[in-house]
């Protein structure tokens, strides 16, 4: 006797089984800024605040995707657009999966992140404007990048030699340099909170 016909075949484990097990709805929650603005520290400061929270969440974060799935990739804007397009579709299959995804990635093409946000249904973008004033950026200069950048040691350096479109109409908009991390992470959390962002 062979395998009853009628029996059928497993379906693949859907976005909304996933969601409904972890209740929560995928989302990417997007940070964009210059570099020293504070993307990263906010982030895991975030990410720590919503896995207190019970959220199944990660970060993915620009340095990190960089040097290793991005390699291959430069400063050079056809480069920066393909980074941004694969972090996106990374970003996308972790959201499918029912993940809060952080991303902190300088971005500074508007054109770039709107199309992320254009590939996501409603709701399930988030565009945190990281905000800091270049001299303040500068003068942190966390990386030594900046200093690098003004002796004309690294090319397309955004900010110095390379623009950066602020966001028209971010979700959220944190000021660093006027407010503390935990200040600007309980900014986001609020945002969070009252659109029920990521709820189910
Ligand atoms: P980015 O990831 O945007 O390049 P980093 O998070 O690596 O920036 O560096 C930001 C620096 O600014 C850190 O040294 C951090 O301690 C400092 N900083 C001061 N205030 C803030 C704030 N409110 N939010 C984030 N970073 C801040």
């Amino acid at each position: 006797m062979g395998i009853s016909q009628t029996q059928s075949a497993p379906q693949k484990i859907s976005r909304d089984q996933r969601e409904a097990r972890f209740q929560q709805k995928g989302t990417i929650i997007w940070l964009t800024g210059l570099s020293g603005a504070g993307k990263t520290t906010v982030s895991i400061a975030l990410e720590n605040a919503l896995f207190e929270q019970k959220a199944l969440v990660t970060i993915l974060d620009g340095d990190i995707v960089r040097s290793g799935l991005n390699q291959d990739l430069g400063f050079s804007a056809e480069d920066r657009k393909e980074n941004i397009r694969r972090i996106g579709e990374v970003a996308k299959l972790l959201a499918n999966q029912a993940f809060v995804v952080i991303v902190a990635f300088i971005s500074p093409f508007r054109e770039d992140r709107d199309w992320v946000r254009g590939s996501m249904d409603d709701g399930r973008f988030i565009e945190v404007f990281v905000d800091c004033p270049l001299e303040v950026c500068e003068e942190r200069d966390t990386k030594g990048l900046y200093k690098k950048a003004r002796k004309g040691e690294i090319n397309d350096f955004t900010g110095i030699s390379s623009p950066y479109e602020p966001p028209v109409l971010p979700e959220v908009h944190i000021k660093t340099s006027e407010h503390s991390v935990d200040d600007c992470v309980k900014q986001i959390i609020h945002f969070l909170d009252q659109a029920k962002v990521f709820k189910v």
